[in-house]
């Protein structure tokens, strides 16, 4: 676990959260500011930095996350489409620097984002 990482202590369930599916490497809760009427974050209970630092050892991983984010799509009914997304770096507005796929769904979605 990162010393001071947001998403490590929500993963340690040191800080509380509206959890909604959980595994033992996996965590997926509900944003805090939530930007459509579906919208989870998708977390890895390993500290990782952004998916900049993934590598072919984290694809069991991964191929879980998605797994999971399937799995959630079903759950919330978003049989018209939903959006996986993860932001990398102050460019592209991460602010919370532990790995995490927005799942969002519930409204159309524009293309290109902003
Ligand atoms: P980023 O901007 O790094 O791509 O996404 C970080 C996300 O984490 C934002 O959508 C933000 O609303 C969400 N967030 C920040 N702090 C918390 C928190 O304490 N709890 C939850 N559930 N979400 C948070
Ligand atoms: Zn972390």
């Amino acid at each position: 676990m990162a010393q001071d990482c947001l998403f490590c202590r929500i993963a340690a369930h040191e800080i509380d959260a509206d959890v909604i599916h959980e595994r033992e490497s996996v965590l997926a809760f509900r944003d805090i500011n939530p930007q459509a009427s579906v919208h989870v974050l998708v977390i890895p209970k390993e500290h990782i930095a952004s998916a900049s630092e993934l590598t072919g050892e984290h694809g069991r991983l991964l191929a879980e996350m998605f797994g999971v984010m399937a799995s959630i799509a079903r759950d919330e009914s978003l049989s018209g489409g939903h959006r996986i997304v993860t932001n990398i770096g102050p460019d592209a507005g991460q602010s919370v620097e532990h790995l995490h796929f927005h799942l969002l769904g519930g409204r159309a979605l524009g293309w290109p984002p902003g």
